[in-house]
């Protein structure tokens, strides 16, 4: 196992469209068990595949990162979804949204309140994952870095262009 880098915006590679996966190997599971890793290390509640330089589609959360601290087994509540699709999407709901891979930015989000997410497990069973709360805002979050898309895409053009030119002031 092993932390790998995130890339961080405005990287490229974060804006393409992540290739599904065709067959899960035991070299799916390694990504997986690295991409986890990455996630507590961040600390984070979910990571894509793209953000660690992966072209795959598949992405790890854990909404109850502190379990550690519950005295419960680390990685007890660890979700992953190889080829996920969002199936179903009702209501709304606002949070507070951040990224791993955008820096020192936080704004309040719009995102439907439940999802249904399909996709596939890494012993190759088909699986279900229906949520509200963090959950459904995170697997709407995360869904999204495979499409190329950060959060960043649903503020106003304003909030966005203000993050970007501070950004691109830092780069520089
Ligand atoms: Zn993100």
């Amino acid at each position: 196992m092993s932390i790998r880098r995130i890339l961080t915006f405005p990287e490229p590679f974060l804006r393409g469209t992540a290739r599904p996966v065709e067959n899960i190997t035991g070299e799916t599971a390694k990504w997986i068990e690295d991409m986890a890793q990455t996630m507590y290390a961040a600390p984070g509640i979910g990571l894509a595949a793209p953000q660690v330089g992966l072209d795959q589609r598949i992405i790890v959360l854990d909404v109850a990162p502190d379990d550690e601290e519950q005295g419960q087994e680390k990685g007890k509540h660890l979700i992953h979804v190889v080829n996920p699709v969002l199936v179903e999407a009702d209501g709304e709901t606002t949070f507070e949204e951040g990224c791993l891979s955008v820096i020192d930015f936080r704004a309040e989000v719009e995102r439907a309140a439940r999802v249904l997410v399909k996709g596939w497990d890494l012993d190759q069973n088909e699986i279900e994952i229906e949520a509200d709360g963090l959950l459904a805002v995170a697997l709407q979050h995360e869904i999204d870095h495979l499409d190329g898309t950060l959060f960043l895409d649903h503020l106003s053009r304003l909030k966005r262009q203000l993050y970007t030119q501070r950004r691109k002031k830092l780069v520089r």
